[in-house]
């Protein structure tokens, strides 16, 4: 686990998925715990020893893994079905405010990728962490049950007219970090495979097709296409 300081709080990066981690006087704040075997909580005690505030951006497992380590998180209600093991869970909802240090986080609800989906906007740092809705290369899954074309285009909308022109957003996986045009990018992509502008190929092992877009690819399956009635 590589662990990055960026300004005032922590980047702890596996490779595959990040997580975000701030510390103040009185307790720390972490976002998403990564996968199973990422340990993250060793990678948070090198940093340090007081009490962990867990905040999740949605439910999948490569965010959930690290949860046993903690006592309780805070998870949009949504995603709670996503999260196999007997956990307390609280629920997130949009306008929810977690402070840590200079930082306020506010809980912007993006459904799309999960139900669940929450982006956290700290307006007066100009940063967004936006979980798995917004990429650059991707691919962003979007396939199972859980997932939703149509309200994702509409999540997408929100947050471009919510933040700020000079906001640094801060995805979960892939290149980080990105700025605002990352949106308009991940929506052109999006709304040109609604309006069947690309082509999708079949996924080598995974039960999906590949949307290759401009700037991000899509896993998408028939049930997903359904909910935008292509
Ligand atoms: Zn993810």
């Amino acid at each position: 686990m590589e662990i990055i300081k960026h300004d005032d709080f922590y980047i702890l990066d596996d490779g595959r998925v990040r997580e975000f981690l701030f510390v103040d006087e009185m307790k720390a704040l972490l976002i998403d715990t990564g996968f199973e075997d990422d340990e993250i909580l060793k990678a948070v005690r090198s940093i340090t020893d007081l009490e962990v505030e867990v905040i999740l951006t949605h439910g999948d497992p490569d965010h959930t893994g690290g949860l046993r380590y903690f006592k309780e998180a805070y998870l949009n209600k949504e995603d709670w079905c996503l999260v196999s093991e007997d956990f307390k869970l609280h629920d997130i909802k949009e306008g929810d405010v977690f402070k840590v240090k200079n930082h306020c986080l506010k809980a912007v609800s993006m459904p799309g990728h999960t139900y669940g989906s929450m982006a956290f906007y700290d307006e007066d740092n100009g940063l967004l962490f936006s979980g798995d809705g917004i990429q650059k290369i991707g691919p962003i899954f979007m396939f199972g049950q859980k997932r939703d074309l149509a309200l994702y285009i509409q999540s997408l909308i929100k947050i471009r007219e919510l933040v700020n022109k000079d906001t640094i957003i801060m995805p979960s996986h892939h290149d980080f970090p990105l700025d605002v045009k990352a949106i308009d990018h991940d929506l052109n992509d999006i709304v040109g495979l609604k309006d069947g502008k690309l082509k999708g190929e079949r996924h080598p092992f995974m039960p999906c097709l590949i949307y290759q877009g401009d700037y991000v690819s899509y896993l998408i399956d028939d049930h997903s296409l359904a909910s935008i009635n292509l």
